[in-house]
């Protein structure tokens, strides 16, 4: 097993070098991305691998602070390959509509890609967009990695960023630091979602939307008391979320089934396993039910599932303050 894991690893590490290659980029096969020039602009793919679609992520600005990103998105309608384009503080995320390892099959796209770096750069120049520091807007910058951050810089940021790592140990990981003080809040917010879940089955609605409020809850108390989301609290309070939901929706069908064979909720709730063997619960509405709860759960938390291990929020945002 570990071996064929290996094995589809180099594979796909050899495919992203050609890719690389074919791009006149570089293949990072450690820390799994893309970097390299275009048109004196410094660019990366992030992700090219993960779960979900990659990225092309470049730091640009305007000499007169003009961006309007019109002219952007104007051209990005047209490219089939990009599904869309995020701007925030010099940072531009151009999101592709396939994934890399779909790219490097199709030589058609591969092509296309190639076309759409040089003709997009080559728009970025005619229209006065510059490459810059993504953290300070400095020209003459270079592609960065930092504690698995990657950064578009200048060179006096990346010293400073370097400073602060050695010297105070400040890692960029640390902004997942209020991860114990998040938990509460989390389980604060599960709590709440408990409640909406027995109100909704007890009430009779549809209880399988209450793991939307399940989800929000319980997220957004985690990211108050944490203040960032960190893939660890992320994954902590799914495992939280899916625990706590299949022991309350257990629950609520003990109370109401409790009721219907004279017991109580508690011998029912207990012996739940083994009376659901036996007949007393009709297993396949029981399980429909249970797994649309955390279908919801799951579409509630897409949001911020999306922004922790894709736009990696919190975790790797990056501010030196300026002297
Ligand atoms: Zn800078």
């Amino acid at each position: 097993m570990n071996d064929q894991l290996r094995n589809s690893f180099t594979f796909k590490a050899r495919k992203l070098e050609k890719l690389a290659n074919a791009l006149n980029l570089f293949y990072d096969n450690e820390f799994n991305f893309l970097c390299g020039f275009r048109n004196d602009f410094n660019l990366y793919i992030d992700n090219p691998t993960g779960l979900l679609k990659p990225a092309i992520i470049m730091s640009i600005k305007k000499n007169d602070n003009t961006i309007n990103l019109d002219d952007i998105n104007d051209f990005i309608k047209k490219e089939r390959l990009i599904k869309k384009c995020i701007y925030k503080n010099h940072s531009l995320r151009l999101i592709l509509n396939k994934r890399l390892m779909c790219i490097i099959t199709m030589d058609k796209t591969l092509k296309q890609l190639d076309h759409f770096l040089n003709n997009f750069t080559i728009l970025l120049q005619e229209n006065g967009y510059q490459d810059c520091c993504q953290n300070c807007g400095a020209e003459k910058t270079s592609f960065r990695l930092i504690n698995e951050g990657k950064f578009i810089l200048c060179d006096n940021c990346y010293d400073v960023a370097g400073l602060l790592v050695d010297n105070n140990g400040i890692s960029f990981d640390k902004k997942d630091g209020n991860f114990n003080l998040g938990i509460i809040g989390a389980i604060c917010g599960a709590a709440v979602g408990s409640f909406f879940i027995i109100i909704f089955d007890q009430g009779g609605f549809m209880m399988s939307f209450a793991g939307l409020l399940m989800s929000f809850c319980t997220l957004k108390s985690y990211k108050l008391l944490a203040t960032y989301n960190s893939k660890k609290g992320l994954i902590t309070c799914l495992i939280l979320m899916v625990l706590v939901s299949y022991h309350i929706h257990r629950l609520s069908w003990s109370i109401t089934l409790a009721d219907y064979y004279s017991t109580t909720a508690f011998i029912f709730f207990v012996n739940f396993i083994r009376l659901m063997f036996e007949g007393y619960v009709n297993i396949a509405y029981y399980l429909l039910e249970l797994a649309t709860l955390l279908i919801f759960i799951f579409i509630g938390s897409s949001p911020t599932i999306r922004d922790v291990f894709y736009n990696n929020s919190g975790r790797y945002t990056f501010n030196i303050k300026k002297e």
